[in-house]
């Protein structure tokens, strides 16, 4: 893949946003070159734009360089920012799987750019030769997610592998789920394939959703466009912080994930045994598809029960299926507990 060739061109020639803690980097004993007020300390300082401290941390809990990370507000910031970078609104495209990750759709729209969607089979498996059919010239990435949101799959790595090979755009995996499949990571991959650009978060295995840090790793050259493109002072200190915490807590997350994987497997047989599902898709996330014979009825009751649950019966394949996300012991509980009323 030659990455100035499907760069656009108004991003290659920008001259990007200098901050004060761009053109100075280091330790001072005063600073006075951001406005920033002298009080309220540390909160009166902006946070480092490209938050290295951070950066060197989760490189070393990833295993890779931090030049191959970029840190977003989100998954979601570095979603949009790919669009910004390579998509020409009104005239490039990208190929993704439906159904998937609704946010791929959103970003696109905002950007202007098509969305070219191949459906997943009955088993929810994807065909790389069925979306590599679906690319044409003005194809500049191809959206997967994998474990898939809302069907829960892990998606096939040597279709995967056989996509990133065969695509001259950017192949975006986002691997929001991944925590809870052990193993099957195509974070490695990277050092291997120029294209590929892996998306990870800490909204669902670390429970840090609030804080809002989203991870995309990538070539240095990738996660340098991404860098020239994003507001000067994307992640803020408090996240930063809490961020930098955290990460010293992983075994706390590891833990999280194995009562999350138990929970889920219990649910799997719970709900199989209940007269009014048809099928519990098998789960490599921390939710369920499950299937059901009167999936909007089964949602209005759980609602009157205090219960929320995601309604995905009006999405391509997931007809009759309520989309379950996995809760502490307690909270299962309480949901098996209300639908046995139904029976
Ligand atoms: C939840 C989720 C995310 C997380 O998005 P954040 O912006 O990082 O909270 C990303 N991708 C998928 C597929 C998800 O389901």
């Amino acid at each position: 893949m030659n990455l100035e060739e499907i760069l656009r061109r108004n991003i290659q020639s920008l001259k990007p946003y200098s901050s004060a803690r761009d053109e100075y980097t280091g330790e001072a004993m005063v600073f006075l070159d951001a406005n920033e007020n002298p009080f309220n300390q540390p909160y009166n300082r902006y946070p480092d734009p490209l938050q290295r401290e951070l950066k060197e941390k989760i490189a070393v809990m990833k295993g890779c360089n931090s030049s191959q990370i970029f840190l977003g507000n989100g998954s979601d910031e570095p979603i949009d920012l790919l669009f910004r970078a390579f998509c020409e609104p009104g005239i490039d495209n990208i190929v993704t799987i439906d159904p998937t990750y609704g946010m791929y759709q959103v970003a696109a729209d905002i950007n202007n750019v098509e969305v070219k969607k191949v459906k997943l089979k009955e088993d929810y498996s994807f065909s790389a030769d069925e979306l590599l059919a679906e690319v044409n010239e003005k194809t500049k990435l191809i959206f997967v997610c994998s474990p898939n949101n809302p069907t829960a799959n892990l998606l096939d790595k040597k279709q995967m592998i056989q996509l990133i090979k065969g695509f001259s755009g950017l192949v975006v995996v986002d691997e929001a789920y991944i925590d809870f499949a052990p193993g099957a990571s195509l974070l490695p991959e990277i050092e291997k394939y120029n294209n590929l650009v892996i998306l990870q978060t800490f909204s669902k295995a670390w429970g840090m959703a609030g804080i809002r840090l989203g991870m995309a790793f990538a070539t240095p050259e990738i996660i340098r466009i991404l860098n020239k493109i994003k507001y000067p002072y994307n992640i803020n200190i408090l996240t930063q912080q809490k961020a930098l915490e955290l990460i010293g807590q992983e075994k706390q997350k590891d833990e999280w994930v194995e009562i999350l994987i138990q929970e889920r497997d219990k649910l799997v047989g719970k709900f199989q045994d209940f007269p009014f599902v048809v099928k519990v898709f098998p789960s490599d996330a921390n939710f369920l598809l499950v299937k059901m014979y009167d999936a909007r009825g089964i949602y209005d009751f759980l609602v009157e029960q205090g219960i929320i649950v995601r309604d995905r019966s009006k999405v391509v394949l997931c007809e009759h299926s309520l989309r379950i996300t996995v809760g502490s012991p307690e909270e299962n509980e309480i949901l098996i507990e209300k639908l046995n009323d139904l029976i």
